[in-house]
């Protein structure tokens, strides 16, 4: 039982610097619980979640992360995730048959094995590939039979 929903916690969305930040859209872990449901149960791993600008810029997120929060003033939009015993290419899938993430950004990180999903207004795709942003090569796109 999470603090934030039935199964998400604040620790696991608080910013990994230590700065203690920790302000997330609702709709973000909405989405994760509807996407951790529709994997059947199979629990979700929030590897990052808020970020303060100055741990963001650190780990070398873009200058307009979703992932950035500052308390009460914005809240973090996005989480980078892996779902025990899943391929980063099923959770990227599933992540976006999740509507609030069918219309946000889905990006997929097959090299570092995760998927990032935030809840932004207008859809976005890309898959990071060889340590470059590019957009989401067929193969993952598209279910094989
Ligand atoms: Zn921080
Ligand atoms: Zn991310």
């Amino acid at each position: 039982m999470g603090d934030l929903s039935p199964h998400f916690s604040r620790r696991e969305f608080r910013c990994r610097c230590g700065c203690g930040t920790m302000d997330v859209d609702p709709r973000l872990v909405a989405g994760l619980e509807k996407l951790r449901e529709q994997l059947g149960g199979r629990p979700i791993i929030v590897l990052s979640g808020c970020r303060c600008p100055e741990h963001n810029a650190a780990v070398g997120g873009a200058a307009q992360s979703q992932h950035i929060a500052i308390e009460k003033v914005q809240p973090g939009r996005a989480a980078d995730i892996r779902a025990i015993g899943l391929s980063v290419v099923d959770l990227y899938r599933a992540a976006k048959r999740v509507p609030v993430f069918r219309s946000g950004g889905v990006g997929i990180y097959p090299g570092e094995r995760f998927v990032h999903v935030d809840v932004r207004e207008q859809p976005a795709r890309w898959a990071r590939i060889n340590g470059r942003y590019v957009g989401v090569p067929d193969q993952y796109e598209t279910e094989v039979a």
